[in-house]
């Protein structure tokens, strides 16, 4: 029997909340580079770095991930963490995420540069660096250097155009009523629009 090469998969967690022009260009850059043959967007359920904020319902973040990937056949969007109960860690993700697939497959775990920073507070952070390489996004205003390498992190650095767009700039502008338009794909300023997102 032939053996098929064990099949290359990232993985890309976010609030997406919402996911702008920065996350995709982010996800396709690290596929290119890195021979990945599919890109699993998560939007998160409960992010733990966050709960000082007030993060958009689960099913818009997920109807808006949807739509913002839809035309990319290298994407896909995984509900794993919105369904998992209690507070999402990537230790968890990678697991469920493992778990969707039959065959055996590698995982890469993409990242901007800047969530990178402070691996050493993450939950299992031993463990999650055994299952996963990671592959660290540049981001504007933040250096390779801020990235955190301990515990074994095996990271790869991929410098992608830089897209100076983050979701908190897009919901300020919306609230200011200024344009998102270009920043975020059409279907999801359409959404922000039609649902009234982010105007108070
Ligand atoms: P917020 O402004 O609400 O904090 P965000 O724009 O950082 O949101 P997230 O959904 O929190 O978006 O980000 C998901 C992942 O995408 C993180 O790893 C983050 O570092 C990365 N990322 C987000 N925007 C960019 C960008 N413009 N360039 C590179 N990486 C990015």
């Amino acid at each position: 029997m032939v053996e098929l090469p064990v099949r290359r998969i990232g993985v890309f967690g976010g609030t997406f909340d919402p996911p702008h022009l920065g996350h995709l260009v982010a996800a396709s850059e690290a596929a290119f580079r890195c021979a990945l043959d599919e890109v699993v967007f998560v939007p998160t359920g409960d992010p733990w770095q966050k709960h000082h904020l007030k993060v958009t319902d689960a099913a818009a973040r997920l109807a808006m991930t949807r739509s913002a990937v839809e035309s990319d056949p290298l994407f896909r969007v995984s509900t794993c963490d919105i369904e998992r109960d209690g507070a999402t860690y990537a230790v968890d993700t990678i697991a469920d995420v493992r778990a969707e697939y039959d065959e055996d497959v590698e995982l890469y775990f993409i990242i901007g540069a800047d969530s990178l920073a402070n691996l050493h507070t993450w939950h299992r952070v031993e463990e999650l660096c055994k299952a996963v390489k990671f592959i660290a996004l540049n981001r504007p205003g933040h250096s390779r250097r801020e990235v955190d390498t301990s515990f074994g992190a095996r990271v790869e650095f991929i410098d992608m155009p830089a897209v100076d767009v983050s979701s908190t700039e897009c919901r300020q502008r919306v609230r200011d009523g200024r344009p998102i338009r270009y920043l975020v794909p059409d279907a999801v300023e359409a959404y922000v629009r039609e649902h009234g997102l982010y105007r108070s």
